[in-house]
């Protein structure tokens, strides 16, 4: 198979590509990523020579430039690609209505000229808004989005269905809980905190902290997606969440745990506006009709992310740099 991977050089991005050469040695990816704040090359140093692996440096919503890729004949589109913090879409909404809804709605306009055989769109269960203290999201679950992140994402996943309804175009949807493990950029909630503990200034935490998330490990991730592109019925949604819903103050109490911190590093702040209180997702369907079954349990999973962040300092020196520096004051000030 020869699958383009839009968005490869992010957090999902790049664990998947380097799932899917593991796993399916034989397909040829091609990454295509415009290299934001987000896009580091460094996560596939390890396959930049591999034959099989080519990397372009594209922007999804510019079409000319993505033109060359489908001319040559794709099996499947995987779109990864967007603008994915809530509090960078607070502060600058326009810039998530052109990557996630106009980005997108290119990569379906070629993927429909071009006939490309499968285009799998990554979305979130941001998209069904919030849950009181019960109850789950499942794939009929209205959409009703909170944040200017997830409404983008909301009228990706419709423009989606449009295309498959009104064109015949072979789309999936996957709507996944919030993942965690390597690679992930710091301005999100464990890379965040395992950063700020390690360097022992305080951690942030919105609100009163009990906010509820469900989390699953990245691999986890990765392996539904890769099922999808197989076996998804065309014209499906399915729902990804690893039934480990936690509190944030649960969580980074655990960070603290693990790396032998003070919980006096606790900050709490200003709640995020229109914060979404809780997330839990019914993942039956993927299960029962895919196969899919997650091997990381949470409480292995966050032990080998703080252990790698741990492990990888460059990396994150190399991440922290720059950019995010003027962000990370923006948001928190000198905390
Ligand atoms: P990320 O921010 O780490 O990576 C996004 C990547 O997209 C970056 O490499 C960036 O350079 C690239 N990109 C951004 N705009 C682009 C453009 N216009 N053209 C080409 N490339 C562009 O994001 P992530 O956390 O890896 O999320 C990947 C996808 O999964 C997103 O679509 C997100 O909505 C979805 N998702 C994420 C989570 C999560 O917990 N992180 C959960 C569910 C779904």
């Amino acid at each position: 198979m020869r699958i383009a991977i839009t968005g490869g050089a992010g957090f999902i991005g790049s664990n998947f590509i380097l799932y899917m050469l593991r796993e399916h040695p034989a397909y040829t990816i091609v990454n295509i990523d415009s290299l934001t704040y987000a896009g580091n090359l460094e996560n596939l140093r390890s396959i930049e020579h591999n034959p099989s692996y080519r990397f372009v440096r594209a922007d999804i919503a510019d079409r000319a430039s993505l033109e060359p890729f489908f001319q040559e004949g794709l099996d499947a589109v995987v779109n990864f690609a967007a603008e994915s913090h809530v509090d960078r879409s607070i502060l600058t909404p326009d810039i998530f209505v052109r990557t996630n809804v106009l980005g997108t709605q290119t990569l379906l306009e070629l993927s429909k000229q071009y006939r490309v055989g499968k285009y799998v769109q990554v979305s979130t269960d941001e998209v069904y808004g919030t849950l009181g203290d019960t109850g789950l999201f499942s794939e009929t679950t209205p959409l009703a989005p909170n944040s200017p992140y997830s409404a983008s994402k909301a009228g990706a996943d419709l423009l989606v269905r449009a295309y498959h309804e009104t064109f015949g175009l072979p789309v999936n949807i996957t709507r996944c809980s919030n993942n965690y493990g390597p690679y992930q950029f710091p301005e999100k909630l464990i890379p965040l905190m395992i950063q700020n503990a390690l360097a022992d200034k305080p951690l942030p935490v919105y609100g009163d902290g009990r906010n509820v998330r469900d989390w699953l490990y990245v691999e986890d991730h990765c392996s539904a997606i890769d099922l999808v592109i197989h076996k998804g019925v065309v014209g499906e949604v399915y729902n990804v969440g690893g039934n480990n819903e936690r509190t944030n103050i649960h969580v980074v109490r655990t960070i603290l745990e693990e790396l032998g911190k003070p919980e006096s590093l606790i900050s709490y702040v200003q709640d995020r506006l229109g914060h979404d209180r809780r997330y839990a997702i019914d993942a039956s369907k993927i299960r029962s009709e895919l196969g899919w079954n997650p091997q990381f349990p949470y409480e292995r999973g966050i032990r080998e992310t703080i252990r790698w962040y741990l492990d990888n300092q460059e990396w994150m020196n190399q991440v922290l740099s720059g950019a995010y520096q003027q962000y990370y004051q923006a948001q928190y000030g000198n905390r």
